[in-house]
């Protein structure tokens, strides 16, 4: 099937944004983007065509949210909730949530620990269109020591020891995982652990990283402290989650090995999120002190160069601060690298990390068509992701909202 997206001004991370662009989709794949009246000839000529006015909107690549939990379950009533779901209330549950998720716009999402091997059958069920979601890169369950950061709930596997992680690595990527989680030091909801909390063994995290690496899978790091950062990055680390307490030469190193920083902002300034969940005092007086030296890690590694990824940690679709997490999140970058480098942040650079650049991450010939249109102009300011009105993934039209 032919359709041609008209009216509009595209805008990717690679380019000069194309006004009055036409944007003809062939199936799942664009065909063609250029002038409109050039491509609208073209796209006419070569047989039936669905056409479609934009009116005037700004169509960028689907945005990529590279830290999710569709089973997320925090510490408190809320999270309980979702804990004490039986795996028929859960597959539902996170199916739902992948079909909002997509409705905000977010059309590839990096699932990073979830619970009882769900995510399989979700991104299953997806892929066979019996599902509206996004496409899900997942890594199964993360991967933690007894005891360790996230122990409490089946989104994780305990191990212990290099062959404990070695079997680890490996039962993941049985199950079908896309990429290996793997949780290296404390956080903000584990009661009896500290952010600085150091949980692996340099054996156990070479142990994790090898075995990934010659798997063909990259491995990707919950983190606080600089010293267990650090000495993970040499090892191998392809990306930190969080990154609370980074140094300047711990950014340093990352930056020189091409480690990626999935900062997740949110998680330390999102006092509403958790009194809606019920999440104890104890957690919210941890995250939120947790801020200023967050921001200030944030920053060393803007200073520093490191590759920066837009990952919400909240579920993507979270209804925050008037828009959802994913949007709030990507503001949040914004604030400090400005509206262009935020785009690249939540569309190019992730699919980048996750090797699809030559299927996605553009609005270019030859790659799937995951476009979203928004009213205002995403390189004026981020916040036009508020306004997404209009959601393609792979050709198919999931969102269009009457104006
Ligand atoms: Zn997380």
């Amino acid at each position: 099937m032919n359709q041609l997206l008209g009216n509009c001004t595209v805008v990717d991370a690679r380019a000069l944004p194309v006004k009055d662009a036409g944007v003809w989709v062939t199936d799942d794949r664009i065909t063609a983007v250029g002038p409109y009246g050039k491509i609208a000839r073209q796209a006419r000529e070569s047989g039936p065509v669905v056409e479609r006015d934009l009116n005037g909107a700004f169509v960028t690549p689907g945005l990529v949210n590279m830290h999710t939990h569709f089973s997320l379950s925090l510490p408190g009533g809320g999270g309980n909730a979702v804990k004490d779901m039986g795996p028929h209330d859960l597959a539902l549950y996170m199916a739902d949530g992948a079909r909002r998720t997509l409705d905000c716009g977010v059309t590839t999402v990096r699932n990073v620990a979830e619970k009882d091997h769900a995510d399989f059958a979700l991104r299953r069920a997806i892929k066979a269109g019996r599902v509206p979601g996004p496409r899900m890169y997942t890594a199964g369950r993360a991967l933690v020591c007894t005891g360790g950061h996230g122990h409490e709930s089946g989104d994780t596997m305990e191990c212990d020891g290099p062959v404990g992680f070695r079997h680890g690595v490996r039962s993941q990527i049985k199950a079908g995982a896309d990429l290996i989680k793997v949780m290296i030091s404390g956080g903000l909801a584990g009661e009896h652990e500290a952010i600085s909390t150091p949980q692996l063994f340099a054996d156990e995290m070479s142990a994790v990283i090898e075995t990934a690496h010659a798997w063909g899978r990259k491995v990707t790091a919950h983190a606080g402290p600089a010293e267990v950062i650090g000495a993970a990055v040499e090892l191998g680390l392809d990306c930190v989650e969080h990154g609370y307490q980074l140094t300047p030469q711990v950014a340093a190193l990352m930056a020189a090995r091409g480690t990626a920083l999935v900062p997740t902002l949110l998680v330390t300034r999102c006092k509403e999120f958790f009194d809606e969940l019920g999440v104890p005092e104890w957690m919210q007086c941890r995250s939120l002190g947790a801020g200023p030296r967050h921001i200030e890690s944030f920053r060393m590694a803007l200073d520093a160069g490191v590759e920066i990824l837009l990952g919400s940690d909240m579920p993507p679709f979270w209804s925050f601060e008037g828009t959802n997490a994913t949007v709030r999140e990507l503001e949040n970058l914004a604030e400090h690298i400005g509206p262009e480098r935020a785009l690249h942040a939540g569309t190019r650079g992730p699919i980048r990390w996750l090797g699809l650049s030559d299927d996605l991450g553009t609005v270019e010939a030859g790659k799937y068509a995951d476009l979203i249109a928004m009213d205002a102009d995403p390189l004026d300011d981020t916040s036009a992701f508020r306004g997404v009105r209009f959601v393609m993934k792979g050709g198919v039209v999931s969102r269009e909202d009457q104006r």
